[in-house]
């Protein structure tokens, strides 16, 4: 048993457990931020759920304690869900159900916990469930949400909007001091409440006031006006304070081995500065194999030097079952040899967009792949596939951080009517991406001064860390 902490001593040094969920593009963040509060003096405990839906999971949480062992590992194993009994096909949103599912664990993992806990940081997918399980512990709690301001926006608003609309189904979403999310870019999956992420959105929406604040890992100078209407109660009256904490920042101790990680590296250090496009989908996005054979087209047709991470499984377990000379052909891979590579692996992202050459970025809008490419000075042609990335593709657009394409086809239509983007097309924009030179400096500098020490957002988390000590 462990003698109970002195309690100035709780009060000097808080103890913050992170409560993460599922996905790479959740765990990331959790990472980055469990990280940086660690190096901020604070004791760091880190609550993951297995098993994993994807390999990368596993092995980044694994990267993490060994490079912060002084980050306390807290494992709970959560049941595997049926997913017709759900009736829900993907395998994150089916991992989310679980987790939310497991909320009656946390009493006991919190209760054991030292020296205790002073407040506890939870994913925004498990928020419905997590909180409350926190609150009866008497534990402040609070949001870290993993995508823009904006979308923070629309998650703290649907469940007005459902109760005040007067049409059926979903339409244009105006979202009061904000703007409006017209249909075509609220995420596919919010426009039938039968749905399992449906639900769990709506009830996530309605559980924000009990977190006694939010941290979104975005900047002030991006995004003004969500920030302000949430702040300013224009949103929803009953908001807790969003705190804007971004860029986060990659971890620069932790470093995930292996042959595919190392070698586009070795590839981009023989290219010229600014040269490289890299394209990339983010963790769970897989493209359909003509899309795939399209895209490589256009990237061939551009004439621009290109890394490519090709995905076509939507969990990494399952890539093994088609090779890449199967799907875009040996002769192809042979014909743009000279200047570009392509992989089927998982790369480290953020350490490529980093890298001198790459100088664009054609991606699916990923909130975490945005603030990364802000962060090196990387200007995005987004192409939204699915979920929030429309309502992400224009934070980034109106944040100065890039353009995106509204016409090119996304997860809203049905299988049997997706339009191909073409080569062509895709050739043409990325041309015109690599030589508009002017969206890149105001997004670095801004983002490198926001994290800084002494920057703005800097400074939000100065401020968080002391109001648990006080
Ligand atoms: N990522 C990576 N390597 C890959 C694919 C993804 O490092 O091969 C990282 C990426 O840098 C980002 C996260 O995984 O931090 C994906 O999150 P994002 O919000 O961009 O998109 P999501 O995958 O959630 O759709
Ligand atoms: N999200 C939300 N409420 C929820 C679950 C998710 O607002 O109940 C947001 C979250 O920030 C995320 C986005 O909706 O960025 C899409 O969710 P998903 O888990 O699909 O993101 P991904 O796995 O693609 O990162």
């Amino acid at each position: 048993m462990t003698e109970p902490q002195p309690y100035a001593d709780r009060r000097r040094t808080p103890h913050i457990v992170f409560l993460a969920s599922s996905g790479m593009g959740h765990l990331n963040p959790f990472l980055r931020l469990a990280a940086q509060l660690s190096a901020r003096d604070c004791r760091v405990s880190l609550l993951t759920t297995h098993p994993t839906v994807s390999a990368a999971e596993e092995r980044h949480v694994d990267a993490f304690f060994a490079a912060f062992p002084g980050v306390r590992r807290l494992d709970i194993h959560v049941p595997l869900l049926d997913p017709s009994e759900l009736n829900c096909a993907d395998p994150f949103f089916l991992r989310f159900e679980s987790i939310r599912r497991s909320a009656h664990l946390l009493p006991r993992v919190l209760a054991d916990a030292s020296p205790p806990v002073s407040a506890a940081i939870v994913d925004i997918s498990v928020a419905s469930s997590y909180l409350p399980a926190v609150a009866e512990m008497g534990i402040p709690s609070y949001i870290l949400f993993i995508s823009c301001a904006a979308m923070l926006a629309l998650c703290a608003y649907f469940p007005t909007y459902l109760a005040t609309k007067n049409t059926s189904g979903v339409g244009d979403i105006d979202i009061p001091g904000v703007w409006t999310v017209p249909k075509s870019s609220v995420p596919v999956v919010l426009h039938d409440q039968n749905q399992l992420f449906a639900k769990q959105f709506l009830e996530n929406g309605q559980a924000l006031p009990k977190a006694n604040g939010i941290l979104v890992n975005t900047l002030h100078a991006w995004e003004p006006e969500a920030l302000a209407a949430l702040n300013e109660g224009k949103v929803t009256p009953d908001m807790p304070p969003v705190l804007a904490i971004g860029p986060l920042l990659p971890v620069p101790a932790m470093s995930v081995e292996g042959e595919s990680v190392s070698a586009p590296f070795a590839w981009l250090d023989r290219q010229p500065d600014r040269s490289v496009v890299y394209v990339g989908f983010g963790n769970r996005t897989g493209m359909q194999a003509e899309q795939i054979r399209e895209l490589g087209i256009g990237l061939e047709r551009s004439g621009l030097r290109f890394l490519w991470v090709v995905k076509s499984k939507v969990v990494d377990r399952a890539e093994v079952e088609v090779g890449l000379e199967e799907l875009l052909g040996e002769e192809y891979l042979a014909k743009i040899k000279d200047r570009g590579m392509v992989v089927k692996d998982w790369v480290e992202q953020a350490e490529i967009l980093r890298h001198r050459a790459v100088g664009g970025f054609l991606s699916h809008c990923g909130w975490n792949s945005v603030v990364e490419a802000a962060l090196y000075g990387v200007r995005i042609l987004g192409w939204p596939m699915g979920g929030d990335q429309r309502v992400s593709a224009e934070a980034l657009a109106r944040g100065g951080l890039g353009i995106w394409v509204e016409g090119w086809s996304w997860q809203a239509e049905e299988e049997a009517e997706k339009k191909l983007v073409k080569g062509e097309e895709i050739s043409e924009r990325l041309k015109d991406l690599m030589a508009a030179e002017g969206l890149r400096a105001s997004a670095t500098t801004m983002a490198a001064a926001a994290a800084d020490v002494g920057g703005t957002s800097y400074q939000v988390l100065t401020h968080f860390i002391e109001s648990l000590t006080l």
